[in-house]
């Protein structure tokens, strides 16, 4: 594939930085690739394993020359670094980011883009509970989804061609407006993500009393929500004060279907349990005919013995 771009700038080396930098690499969807993280210990990594061609100290280096630069900072720190990088960014780049919330990325990085510099904020639905540059592979957003959340007034044809490298990163691209970007997100990854994080902790304090049988016993379901609750605490605590009004309408409504789930065993309502659970069902059926998920049991998960 020919390149879209000549020299992407990645700022911060995580995993959605590297498995970029690998799926751009693979596919040859840019001439050059520069990058840079906080710590020396991950730069020496994305030296290490090739992700970048040049990895520098800083971000303001980085950028140097770039036509595009994407942001891959945990979202509370976006508007610092876009602050460090403003006057280095070349005119006519284009500014992106792949923070899980939109609304607060653009409010902090947004005064900061210099006139002449397109923001075209992005948020890619993939990842995976690792993270650090080891953790990146190409494959990662292969047939997932990659919103893009273009300011009004944005022209045409920097947004085609973001859209070009990730749909050449093999994601499905589209456009939305950025409160309903939070809206959407909270309903699907951030109470989701909330309430695995309480199932695993009370689980834990359940553990201490039952000497670990939680863990031994630990079933499908506990198995799902600690894989969940293991992602990276500083990406998930930057969601959820960033996204903090989405946030609590979608749990203020989740309480309230707890609430009437609660009372429908209390009453031994069994109807009611029986409809929401085959709603529910539904649901699930719905995610695997658009192609997100798999049918097999166990979501795929291949027996051990033993198992
Ligand atoms: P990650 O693997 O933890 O990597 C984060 C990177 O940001 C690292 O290079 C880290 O540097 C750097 N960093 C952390 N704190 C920083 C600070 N205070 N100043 C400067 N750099 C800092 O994270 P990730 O999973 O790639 O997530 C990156 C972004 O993608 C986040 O905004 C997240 O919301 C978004 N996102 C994540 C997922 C997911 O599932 N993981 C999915 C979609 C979008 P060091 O390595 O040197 O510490």
């Amino acid at each position: 594939m020919a390149a879209i771009y000549h020299r992407v700038a990645l700022i911060g080396l995580g995993l959605i930085a590297s498995s970029m930098a690998l799926a751009i690499r693979r596919r040859g969807l840019a001439d050059e690739i520069t990058g840079t993280a906080r710590s020396a210990d991950t730069r020496a990594a994305a030296v290490e394993l090739g992700l970048c061609d040049r990895v520098y100290e800083t971000a303001a280096e980085a950028v140097e020359g770039a036509d595009l630069v994407v942001l891959c900072v945990p979202v509370g720190v976006m508007g610092a670094v876009a602050e460090e990088i403003a006057p280095r960014l070349a005119a006519g780049a284009t500014l992106s980011d792949v923070g899980s919330v939109k609304q607060a990325v653009i409010a902090a990085v947004g005064p900061h883009v210099p006139e002449g510099v397109h923001f075209i904020p992005a948020h890619p639905l993939a990842g995976t509970e690792h993270s650090g540059p080891r953790a990146g592979f190409a494959e990662l957003f292969e047939n997932r989804w990659c919103l893009l959340v273009p300011p009004e007034g944005t022209p045409p044809e920097p947004v085609a061609r973001l859209r070009e490298l990730w749909e050449g990163m093999g994601a499905h691209v589209d456009t939305m407006d950025p409160a309903h970007h939070d809206l959407v997100l909270a309903v699907t990854s951030h109470a989701p993500h909330l309430i695995a994080y309480t199932m695993v902790g009370v689980a834990d304090d359940l553990g201490r009393v039952t000497d670990s049988e939680v863990v031994k016993y630990s079933a499908a379901g506990f198995r799902d929500f600690t894989r969940i609750a293991a992602s990276d605490p500083t990406m998930w605590r930057d969601v959820f004060l960033t996204n903090k009004a989405a946030t609590l309408e979608i749990l203020g409504r989740f309480t309230e279907e707890l609430f009437a789930l609660q009372r429908a065993i209390r009453t031994e309502d069994g109807a009611h349990l029986f409809d929401y659970f085959t709603r529910t069902r539904a649901i699930r059926r719905g995610i695997i005919e658009a192609g997100q998920d798999t049918d097999a049991p166990d979501f795929g998960r291949v027996k051990k013995a033993g198992d």
